[in-house]
């Protein structure tokens, strides 16, 4: 369409009319967000959570996706929301201050806001702008300042962090920095840090090699073998995988995504243990404790079918 042709108040209805299909799609959109999250379908695509599967699988932004999350899961709370987001009465940035400030209740007080205070609330901010809706939102729950972190990535790639931390762990850290003031030079938190968390890497991966065996220990070893089939992986094997895989392996038969996530890593039996899988290394592989849950449920239909 030549737009050059039209006249400024064609070109108004016009976009008038663009931008409230463009609500109705977003209703759309959130609509069908809620309904992958609830069936949890972002595993099966080869995703660790939802988030991660807008932003990599789908091509939002960070903020663009959690915006949309909090909205969708909003929408399955407090229904009413979807005509205010199709009206363009509530924007998607103010229910993700109803979303970040019930989860801040959670954090300090370990209290559930419910989703008839989340309505609430909603009515008080609809066709508000972001500033009052800020204040609205502050002096409903009453929240305390929250000191954020925020962590940014600098030129040379290396990290700048600004965080608050309590009394308590300030004390513990103090603490742990005099006893090893053998091992760190310094009192630079930044040295502690690197200290620790090299510690920590070298603890959890690194794997010893054996000695020589002689005669009773291949004995020992075959015995050790034996009893590693029925048993679980031993951490030594957990070690070798982590220095190998690094990451969750689940792929999505269909696309061939892998997950590649390294939080919450546990070593699987590619063949499982029912269907007679050995703890034998060949049989192991890294998932991630949410994969490894879906190849949990998915195969104990399997199993129960297979009876
Ligand atoms: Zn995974």
């Amino acid at each position: 369409m030549n737009l050059k042709i039209l006249n400024k108040f064609e070109l108004d209805q016009r976009i008038k009319s663009l931008v409230s299909k463009e609500r109705e799609l977003l209703h759309e959109i959130l609509l069908t967000i809620k309904e992958i999250d609830q069936r949890k379908l972002y595993l099966e695509y080869g995703f660790a959570n939802l988030f991660l599967y807008l932003v990599e699988g789908i091509g939002y932004s960070a903020g663009s996706a959690q915006r949309r999350i909090d909205a969708a899961r909003l929408l399955g709370e407090v229904p009413s929301l979807g005509e205010k987001i199709q009206s363009g009465e509530v924007k998607l940035h103010q229910v993700s201050l109803i979303q970040k400030a019930a989860r801040d209740v959670y954090k300090t007080t370990h209290k559930k806001v419910t989703a008839e205070e989340k309505q609430e609330l909603l009515e008080q901010i609809t066709s508000k702008n972001f500033q009052e809706s800020q204040k609205e939102v502050a002096s409903f729950f009453d929240l305390p300042v929250i000191e954020t972190t925020t962590q940014v990535t600098q030129a040379d790639e290396s990290v700048r962090l600004s965080l608050t931390i309590s009394k308590e762990l300030a004390d513990k850290i103090q603490q742990a920095q005099a006893l090893l003031s053998h091992a760190i030079s310094s009192n630079d938190i930044v040295d502690y840090l690197e200290y620790v968390t090299d510690r920590v890497i070298k603890q959890k991966t690194s794997v010893k090699v054996k000695a020589d065996t002689n005669s009773r220990d291949s004995v020992n070893e075959q015995e050790n073998a034996a009893i590693m089939e029925v048993k679980s992986f031993t951490a030594r094997t957990k070690k070798i995988l982590l220095n190998k895989d690094q990451c969750c392996q689940y792929k999505d038969p269909a696309t061939g995504r892998q997950c590649l996530s390294r939080w919450f890593l546990q070593t699987d039996h590619k063949q499982s243990r029912w269907a007679e899988g050995k703890s034998v290394p060949e049989n192991a592989q890294l998932l991630c404790a949410q994969h490894n849950r879906l190849k949990y449920r998915k195969e104990s239909g399997l199993k129960y079918l297979s009876q």
